[in-house]
C-alpha cells in the first residue's frame, strides 16, 4: 500500500529522515509477517477470474491472513474499509472492495495485501489478468514487474534511494509507459509506513543513503498512459490515472542486507 509523496524528512526541514535500523532478529519477525502477506497475495491472485467480487476477494484474503494467527494490516488504516486493496483497471491503488465490482474478462486488478503479526508488518502487491487481456495490458503487467525487480536489484548497501527510482523510472519509460509520482514506496517495520519514501523516479547517486538493515516496500505505479493520476473522489481512496490508461503496481518487502537485497514477502 503505498503513500502520498508527502515525505516526512520534507516537512522537517529537507533533512536526512529519520530511518529505523532491524537488526536480523527484527527482520526474522519481518519474515513472518511477510511470509503471511506473500500467501494472502498469491493464494488470492488464484481467484481472479470473471464474475468474481472485488468484495469476495477481500473475504478471502481477511480470512486467510486471519487463520495464519496475523491481523490484516490495511482494516482501518486511516478509515480504509478493506483487508486488501482491489484496484481494477484504470484505477491506480487504494481501489476500495465492493460487492458490486465483478470483474469481467479482459479486466486487470492490482491487489494488495498487508499483514501484521507480533507488531511488524508486511506488504505486497500484484496485477493479475482476468481471463485472457490484450497483449498490451500484458505489456504493461511485464514490464511494471520487471521494473519493480530492478529497482529492487538496486537496494544495495552503499547505494541511494535515487538509484531504485531511476532503474524503475527508465525501464518504465523506455517502454512508453508513465511512472506515477504523487504516491510512492515506503519504510516498514513497527509501521506500516516508515520513513524514507521511496519515489519510482529518481537520479542515480542522489538521495538518502541505502544501510544494511533498512527494510523498503518497494512499489512500482506504471501506467499505460501518461504519468497523471486523479482522485480520491467521494468515496475518499481511489486513485486513478488522469487520462483513464490502465495502471498496474507491483510491490515486494524488502530488507536491505549486508550483500544486497532480500525479499521478506516470500512463502
Ligand atoms: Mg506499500
Amino acid at each position: 500500500m503505498p503513500v502520498p509523496l508527502v515525505s516526512l524528512s520534507k516537512l522537517e526541514g529537507g533533512k536526512d529522515p529519520l530511518v529505523t535500523i532491524k537488526t536480523a532478529e527484527q527482520i526474522e519477525l519481518m519474515r513472518q509477517a511477510g511470509r503471511i502477506s506473500a500467501k494472502a497475495l498469491r493464494k488470492t491472485g488464484e481467484l481472479v477470474r470473471p464474475g468474481i467480487s472485488t468484495l469476495e476477494l477481500d473475504r478471502f484474503a481477511d480470512n486467510l491472513i486471519r487463520m495464519e494467527g496475523a491481523r490484516p494490516a490495511f482494516l482501518g488504516y486511516g478509515g480504509f474499509r478493506g483487508s486488501i486493496c482491489a484496484s481494477v483497471n484504470d484505477q491506480i491503488v487504494h481501489g476500495t472492495p465492493d460487492a458490486e465490482v465483478r470483474l469481467q474478462e479482459g479486466d486487470i486488478i492490482s491487489i494488495d495485501t498487508g499483514a501484521v503479526l507480533g507488531g511488524w508488518y508486511g506488504d505486497n502487491a500484484a496485477t493479475f489478468a482476468v481471463g485472457q487481456i490484450t497483449a498490451e495490458a500484458q505489456r504493461l503487467l511485464d514490464v511494471t514487474e520487471q521494473s519493480m525487480w530492478a529497482g529492487i536489484a538496486a537496494a544495495l548497501p552503499g547505494n541511494h534511494l535515487g538509484d531504485i527510482g531511476y532503474a524503475i523510472q527508465s525501464m518504465a519509460e523506455a517502454a512508453g509507459f508513465g511512472v506515477v509520482r504523487e504516491y510512492v514506496g515506503h519504510g516498514i517495520g513497527q509501521d506500516m509506513h516508515e520513513d524514507p519514501n521511496v519515489p519510482n523516479f529518481g537520479r542515480r547517486g542522489k538521495g538518502l543513503r541505502l544501510k544494511k538493515g533498512m527494510v523498503l516496500a518497494i512499489e512500482p505505479m506504471i501506467n499505460a498512459g501518461g504519468s497523471e493520476t486523479c482522485g480520491p473522489f467521494e468515496d475518499g481512496w481511489i486513485i486513478y490515472t488522469a487520462d483513464h490508461s490502465l495502471s498496474a503496481h507491483f510491490e515486494r518487502t524488502v530488507a536491505i542486507g549486508p550483500d544486497g537485497p532480500e525479499i521478506l514477502t516470500k512463502e
